[in-house]
């Protein structure tokens, strides 16, 4: 654990106190972050290095990949034990903070994907990941079936389901009302941003023809 303590001393004696008044003033004034991100659990995507943040600047949601539920209200879940960590954040960053950009982060090579591209292979049938990633399921369902027969390596398809789950997590996006009412009347944008591990290099998702390009 003492690799931790060190962390945290550095980031105290050459961090901390070298932003002593910007700390001060979030702690005081509240934060006011300039976009939300929907990122990865992932551990080799961090969205303040990648976008190179300041803290207070980003205001964070993260899980495993980062799927956007679709809006579902308690009054229609057939399960009221159902709790709605991704969707309550959202409401929290767009309605309480009024948050006016939303970024959804993906990236290559992500295990979430690859689990439901593999039909959950190993995943006990009651595994809280299974149920999370069926949010996925039928976008990679759809990639698979179009690069079946492509060049692609099998790497590749899991990143081109990586992509078609991005596009549905936009789509859900907008199921959330306070995201569709903000994001007609252009006081709200979405991007959706897929992020290249091993070369670093982002891609955006194109809404008219639904390809990814560079930024
Ligand atoms: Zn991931």
């Amino acid at each position: 654990m003492s690799w931790l303590i060190n962390g945290y001393k550095n980031f105290y004696n050459e961090h901390f106190i070298k932003n002593r008044s910007l700390y001060h003033n979030l702690a005081t004034e509240g934060q006011s972050p300039k976009a939300l991100v929907i990122s990865c659990s992932d551990s080799r995507v961090e969205p303040s290095i990648i976008l190179n943040c300041n803290p207070g600047d980003l205001f964070t949601i993260r899980s495993i990949a980062n799927l956007v539920p679709p809006s579902i209200k308690d009054n229609l879940c057939s399960d009221t034990n159902v709790y709605h960590g991704v969707s309550a954040a959202l409401e929290y960053g767009i309605c309480f903070l009024q948050i006016k950009l939303i970024i959804v982060l993906g990236h290559t090579n992500c295990g979430g994907i690859k689990v439901a591209a593999n039909q959950y292979q190993g995943i006990p049938s009651e595994s809280y990941i299974k149920k999370w990633m069926s949010i996925a399921e039928k976008s990679c369902k759809e990639a698979k079936a179009k690069y079946k027969y492509s060049n692609l390596t099998e790497e590749e398809i899991f990143d081109k389901c990586g992509e078609h789950s991005l596009i549905n997590s936009y789509k859900n996006l907008i199921t959330f009302d306070h995201i569709k009412n903000r994001y007609n009347a252009s006081q709200l944008d979405i991007l959706i941003w897929n992020f290249d591990i091993k070369n670093g290099i982002i891609t955006q998702l194109n809404k008219n023809n639904l390809q990814f390009e560079s930024i």
